[in-house]
């Protein structure tokens, strides 16, 4: 071995020793004659000396190193000097009296520094990603991370889980997004699809007996790239046999209630158990099928308040079956035209027609509709909304999922900008009894809400042709945060479920033989009742870690543009490999 100890465990304890340490410079001083250096490995930073009446020799190698040099220097633990301890460093109290340096390697001056966590262009940080990763932050987010997966594997391991791993090249298993395609060299004109997730393989695996899976699985979906996406991405991928749907969410419930206090001994959970909501009661008291718990607002039905309107656009929007709900802005009556302009503005990003406003100054009603609001109807609404003076409260007429989707933004908006949520306080909450379908109006065609595999209620088989809308399903989801942590299922294992599914959503004979034929066929050869769920690692790494997006989670991450810049990848093919491949480029690709 190059050292004998790690930099960031030297202590009191160790004064007296002689060790060899190993590692970068992170800082570097000449402090008249003395040379001091701090040392930095992946356990943290060691100041050492290099004194030119002790090691001459030494002195005279560390007067040739500059940051990020690669290091190795053999001394003697000497405790620090009285009023030279730093308090702030871990190993503040000592230093190591540098004996014999050796320059291990030279490095060139790093376009960041890596001994601070100033604000750095991220293209650049990801360009030099070997070096942003050396960075402390990055480091603590890179054993987090192992943290959590080896938690996660020894906590399913104990309760009967074994790991399998299943393919990246296989056949389309879709998640709702775009598949990545892999050409076959070997059979012209075929081409793989890499797993959106390996719903279907982990299905078979309960045909195959396995019972209680896991993977850490790497998932692949061709979608435009958002804070909290990425082309590639993991997942706990986790399916279990001979259960219900609560005892998925119970074995979910214990290993995040055991997981978060010992990875991230600083967040607090809100509630435990975590609350559980239908999907029904998620969208109208929170306007979203992925609530954050920590604040109120919640959204209140005004429609019996303005029944009587004299405001033209409520009755029309009433007259015509849809609503007017309400969020209450807390102290913000005073908010000038401007600012009610630019929710407005927000409100119709969402999908809204406006915004009507109504604000209790302590000195009378004011907003944009306070015309049109009868003193009673004033009363009314403050009485069942709670406003108090100071409060705006924002109401929305419109049909029922529109209100819902523009307050719901309006509420997560206003979470923000008032800091209405604590970030040390993680607000785990289920989301159940998701719809089965919803319309895609683009295609004209019924999608599955969550996936086709999805098992709808029994209840609602029945309804599949006459009502699709109305079909529940027996999909949840776990949301952090107002964040969809992960969703899952219990599954269908019947076959004629199955492929009554796949028609509904529009598949044809042909389509469905071809894609899902052979699930179809292994349903038939006694496929357990089963279901589970996928948990996403990155946006769990994201929450607990207090990063903004998942990228800072990803040891390398593509850009924003799904581009890796370090690598330069995607980039164009050899014309060689792709003449092997059966390719030809189109005109507008070369
Ligand atoms: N395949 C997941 C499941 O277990 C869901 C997902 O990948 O989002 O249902």
């Amino acid at each position: 071995m190059y050292k004998t100890i790690r930099c960031g465990e030297l202590r009191a304890g160790d004064v007296g020793r002689e060790v060899t340490l190993a590692g970068w410079v992170d800082r570097w001083r000449d402090h008249g004659g003395v040379i001091f250096l701090d040392v930095r490995d992946r356990w943290g930073v060691v100041q050492a000396t290099a004194n030119p009446a002790i090691a001459p020799a030494a002195h005279e190698t560390a007067a040739k190193l500059r940051n990020e040099f690669v290091v190795q220097i053999r001394g003697v633990v000497r405790k620090r000097p009285a009023g030279m301890e730093n308090p702030n460093l871990a190993t503040g109290e000592v230093e190591v009296e540098g004996r014999e340096v050796t320059i291990l390697n030279a490095a060139l001056t790093p376009p960041f520094n890596i001994n601070e966590d100033l604000p750095v262009d991220e293209n650049v940080r990801l360009k030099y990603r070997y070096l942003d990763l050396r960075r402390e932050r990055m480091q603590r987010n890179l054993v987090l991370r192992h943290k959590i997966t080896k938690f996660m594997r020894d906590y399913l391991d104990a309760r009967g889980f074994i790991e399998v791993e299943t393919p990246i090249l296989f056949k389309t298993t879709p998640e709702g997004a775009r598949d990545y395609l892999v050409p076959s060299r070997v059979h012209p004109g075929c081409f793989y699809a890499l797993p959106q997730s390996p719903q279907q393989l982990k299905q078979l695996l309960m045909v195959a007996g396995v019972e209680r899976y896991f993977q850490i699985a790497r998932c692949f979906r061709d979608e435009d790239q958002r804070g909290d996406r990425q082309p590639e991405f993991t997942q706990l991928d986790l399916e279990m046999s001979f259960v219900h749907r609560d005892d998925v969410l119970d074995l979910i419930e214990g290993l995040f209630t055991e997981l978060i206090p010992a990875v991230a001994p600083a967040k607090q959970i809100l509630k435990t158990p975590f609350p559980r909501l239908t999907w029904h009661e998620a969208m109208n008291r929170y306007g979203i099928d992925k609530p954050d718990l920590r604040f109120g607002m919640e959204l209140c039905d005004a429609g019996a308040v303005f029944a009587k309107s004299e405001f033209k656009v409520f009755q029309d929007v009433l007259k015509g079956g849809g609503v007017i709900k309400c969020i209450i802005a807390p102290g913000c009556a005073a908010y000038s035209r401007k600012e009610v302009d630019d929710l407005t503005a927000f409100a119709q990003e969402q999908g809204g027609k406006g915004l009507a406003t109504v604000a209790y100054t302590g000195e009378g009603v004011k907003g944009n509709v306070s015309k049109f609001v009868s003193a009673d109807e004033a009363a009314a609404l403050r009485k069942l909304s709670g406003a108090k003076d100071g409060d705006l409260v924002l109401l929305v007429a419109d049909k029922l999922a529109t209100a819902n989707t523009v307050l719901g933004a309006l509420r997560n908006l206003f979470r923000d900008r008032l800091n209405l949520a604590d970030k040390e306080v993680l607000s785990l909450v289920w989301v159940l009894d998701f719809p089965m379908f919803h319309w895609n109006e683009e295609e004209k065609r019924w999608e599955a809400e969550h996936h086709a595999f999805t098992m709808p209620k029994e209840a609602d088989l029945p309804k599949m042709d006459s009502d699709p809308a109305a079909v529940l399903s027996d999909a949840y989801d776990l949301v952090i945060n107002g964040i969809e942590l992960g969703s899952g299922s219990i599954r269908i294992h019947s076959s004629d479920v199955q492929h009554k599914v796949f028609q509904r959503i529009g598949l044809s004979e042909a389509e469905i033989k071809g894609r899902f034929g052979h699930l179809l066929e292994a349903f038939e050869y006694g496929a357990p009742p089963h279901g589970g769920m996928a948990p996403g690692i990155d946006r769990l790494a994201m929450v607990l870690a207090d990063e903004p997006n998942i990228r800072e989670v990803i040891a390398f991450p593509k850009n924003q543009q799904a581009l890796d810049v370090m690598a330069d990848a995607p980039s164009p093919a050899d014309p060689r490999q792709l003449k092997e491949l059966h390719i030809r480029l189109a005109d507008d690709a070369k």
